[in-house]
């Protein structure tokens, strides 16, 4: 009699349990979640789609929910209950979506909206150091760099290396690289972190550095979210100038061009005075886009660009203060700019340190009055050894671009250092001591992105027969085998990185290496 009471209480509360588990637990999509991260977990309509797609507009890849964290924790437990469950769902966090192939989604996963974090308040930008020792700022990984600018300009500081558009978060492009026209001086933002906070793959905290748990930093840099989601990046800062001389110049041909543009990077190589501060470049195909130059040189530069097909620009920016004055930087370009082979006129604007950085934003502003915004943008982001980049003129620029008649995208063009980047990081770069970045930035139709993207393809197929060997950056590969050539030399120890930080391959599968 006795034992069948026992057997009966005991019967009882299993269904108690069994019911709690039912009740508390979330269920999307057949993945089970944390019950105790129920009321940040969204599953309706709105946020499914806002995470099922993004700056690409190219992929659509639905989850089984987005959580909405308010703190670290959140993050802990949702990649700790996937660790531990004999079914692990997969999560990306997704910082603004402005991958353009799907990068930060998760197909029946969960999507993690970061910039949730910054509602909340809990991860602020903190500034700390002092003038020995190197200033720095403590940044959630959420946090946008207008925000890191805003915040540090007010201590009379600033972040040293930069993206061309700050919208970004720093989880994001810490993910990526960072590359801007200050890379050739500063390197890319990857290189300019003290210390992170990551929550792996198993849902542990870590806080690493280059002397602490050193392999999880450097596998974070420039990792493609694989091994952890950045919660604080420690970002290097250096007294903020107040105002940029901004320089263009013009050329007709390609060597001339990007002679110009080495000289410029070695003349900071050998360290004289950071001037300039910025150096970048771009194609310069059409006739109407020459906002930048004055309205009575328009003509004349249009009429150029119907003669030669492609102008090259030189561009470059050099921060100065009331201190140091703009006739200080003025004559220290004038002495540079001397032994350079531009076009007559050098085309130049006195902004503030803000309008410069921030630039791009504007162009945003209008172009989303316009409706040219949330259109696709199919891109494609290379890095190409120096060795082949006059090649890659003749091939792409020339033969691609300007013979089909691609002539109204941005095509960005400038050339940076190897030996400014690490290359313990996660981040591929060519094997050459310059290479050069070339950003093809196609803004399309809804219903014309494949023209780009296989024009994309030819230039990729052109670059493989011609023996250039050129790295993706921002890039997307179609199936492990590229991935594996991708990383080359360093795909052994990705990978092991892998097997060690997120051995159930529970991060960023949007990335499609390991999933
Ligand atoms: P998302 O697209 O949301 O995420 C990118 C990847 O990082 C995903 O795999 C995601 O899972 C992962 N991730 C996101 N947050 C974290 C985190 N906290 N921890 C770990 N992993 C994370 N890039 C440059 O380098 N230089 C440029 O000048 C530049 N200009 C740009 C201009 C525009 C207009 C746009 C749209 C993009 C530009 N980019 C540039 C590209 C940009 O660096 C990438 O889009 C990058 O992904 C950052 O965007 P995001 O913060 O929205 O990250």
């Amino acid at each position: 009699m006795e034992a069948i009471l026992n057997f009966q209480s005991l019967l009882t509360c299993l269904m108690f349990i069994f019911m709690i588990m039912i009740t508390s637990s979330t269920m999307a999509n057949n993945i089970t979640l944390p019950p105790n991260l129920q009321d940040k977990i969204h599953t309706d309509a709105d946020a499914i789609k806002a995470a099922s797609t993004d700056y690409g507009h190219i992929i659509t890849q639905k989850p089984a929910a987005a959580l909405f964290p308010s703190s670290m924790e959140d993050l802990k437990t949702l990649i700790g209950f996937s660790f531990n469950s004999s079914v692990p769902y997969t999560v990306a966090a997704k910082g603004r979506a402005h991958s353009v192939h799907g990068e930060a989604m998760a197909t029946n996963g969960v999507v993690v909206e970061m910039t949730s974090l910054s509602k909340n308040g809990s991860n602020m930008i903190v500034i700390g150091g002092d003038k020995a020792s190197g200033f720095y700022a403590d940044v959630g990984g959420e946090q946008l760099w207008i925000d890191v600018l805003n915040a540090t300009l007010q201590k009379g500081l600033t972040p040293v290396s930069w993206t061309d558009y700050l919208y970004l978060t720093v989880g994001g492009t810490l993910s990526n690289a960072g590359i801007s026209g200050q890379t050739h001086l500063k390197g890319p933002q990857i290189n300019n972190v003290y210390e992170l906070d990551v929550v792996t793959g198993k849902g542990e905290l870590v806080t690493c550095s280059k002397q602490a748990n050193s392999e999880l930093f450097y596998a974070v840099l420039g990792g493609l979210g694989q091994f952890g989601i950045i919660t604080r990046a420690r970002i290097v800062l250096e007294p903020a100038k107040t105002k940029v001389k901004w320089t263009r110049m013009l050329y007709t041909d390609f060597d001339t061009f990007s002679k110009d543009q080495e000289k410029l990077m070695a003349v900071n190589e050998r360290g004289s005075g950071e001037i300039p501060n910025y150096l970048e470049g771009q194609l310069l195909m059409d006739p109407n886009s020459l906002d930048f130059y004055p309205p009575e040189d328009r003509p004349r530069i249009a009429s150029l660009i119907k003669q030669y097909g492609i102008l090259y620009v030189l561009e470059t920016a050099s921060y100065y203060d009331d201190r140091t004055k703009h006739s200080v930087v003025d004559k220290k370009l004038h002495q540079l700019f001397k032994s350079l082979s531009y076009l007559p006129n050098i085309y130049s604007k006195n902004v503030t340190y803000v309008e410069f950085l921030d630039r791009v934003h504007a162009d945003e502003l209008v172009l989303r009055k316009k409706g040219l915004w949330d259109v696709p943008h199919p891109w494609l982001n290379l890095f190409i050894p120096k060795s082949g980049v006059q090649a890659f003129n003749n091939g792409v620029f020339k033969n691609i671009l300007l013979k089909q008649n691609f002539t109204t995208s941005i095509v960005l063009v400038y050339p940076m250092n190897r030996n400014k980047w690490d290359d313990n990081m996660s981040a591929v770069i060519p094997d050459e001591e310059i290479f050069y970045t070339a950003g093809f930035l196609h803004s399309s139709g809804f219903n014309n992105w494949q023209v780009f993207d296989n024009k994309n393809k030819e230039i990729l197929e052109f670059c493989d027969k011609a023996g250039i060997k050129v790295k993706k950056y921002l890039g997307f590969h179609d199936s492990k085998e590229e991935w594996i050539n991708h990383f080359g030399s360093k795909w052994k120890t990705f990978q092991d990185r892998k097997n060690q930080f997120d051995p159930k391959k529970i991060l960023s599968p949007g990335q499609k290496i390991f999933n």
